[in-house]
């Protein structure tokens, strides 16, 4: 099967893989079950302390303002108490990748298909990159390898790579595919704002955030 194969539907939450595919949390629909972290540790064998996604909860056990529980898009837009909301936190491999910015050796690459990948042989383990990025994705397994270890900064970097491998034979990256409630989306810009609001679940992320991970003209179309 092609990478570049952008229309073909494969469930609810995986839309389309390869060229120009997106991933992207509805907060809406995560009930924090963890599935997501177990299938990308076993798909790659990421190490006990260390994850590549991560499920982040906010006002936990709190509920939303009256109406508004399993709403916290739409309180958010109301400026009112979303309640407890968890998002799935990867690396959404931003179209304005900060990370990319500022890697001093060039490690990090923004690819023609959109993808932010991580060269480990240039990094060298500074950590500007878990600096410069709003989502918390970079990690710093023990490693004391490479050139990070010329600096003695212990580890080079490391984060989700959106199962590209996987996106190669068609198919969609482990954690989506995992998803019992079909919380993380896998499509093209249009794909994934079309299935938010399809959904009448919406981005729960600022206008900034937003910017950052799909570009200007890519955050319009979740307005
Ligand atoms: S800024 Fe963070 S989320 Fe965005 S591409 Fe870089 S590591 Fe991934
Ligand atoms: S830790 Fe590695 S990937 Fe991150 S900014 Fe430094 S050299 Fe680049």
């Amino acid at each position: 099967m092609s990478t570049n194969n952008s229309n073909q539907v494969m469930g609810q939450g995986v839309m389309s893989v390869g060229e120009d595919a997106r991933i992207f949390p509805d907060v809406e629909a995560c009930i924090d079950c963890g599935g997501c972290v177990v299938a990308c540790k076993r798909t790659w064998d990421v190490p006990r302390d260390e994850q590549r996604i991560s499920i982040s909860t906010m006002l936990e056990g709190q509920e939303a303002a009256a109406g508004l529980n399993a709403n916290s898009a739409q309180a958010l837009r109301q400026g009112q108490s979303p309640g407890e909301t968890s998002v799935p936190m990867q690396c959404y491999h931003c179209e304005n990748a900060p990370c990319v910015s500022v890697c001093p050796t060039d490690s990090l690459l923004k690819k023609d298909n959109g993808f932010v990948e991580v060269r480990d042989d240039l990094c060298v383990g500074c950590q500007y990159c878990l600096s410069a990025c709003p989502f918390g994705a970079p990690q710093f397994p023990e490693a004391d390898e490479g050139a990070a270890k010329l600096f003695g900064t212990g580890g080079t970097m490391d984060k989700c790579t959106m199962c590209e491998e996987r996106q190669d034979v068609g198919k969609g990256p482990a954690c989506a595919e995992e998803c019992a409630t079909d919380a993380i989306l896998v499509g093209t810009t249009g794909q994934i704002a079309e299935e938010l609001d399809k959904r009448g679940s919406a981005s729960f992320f600022n206008q900034e955030a937003m910017e950052i991970i799909f570009g200007e003209e890519g955050a319009r179309e979740f307005q």
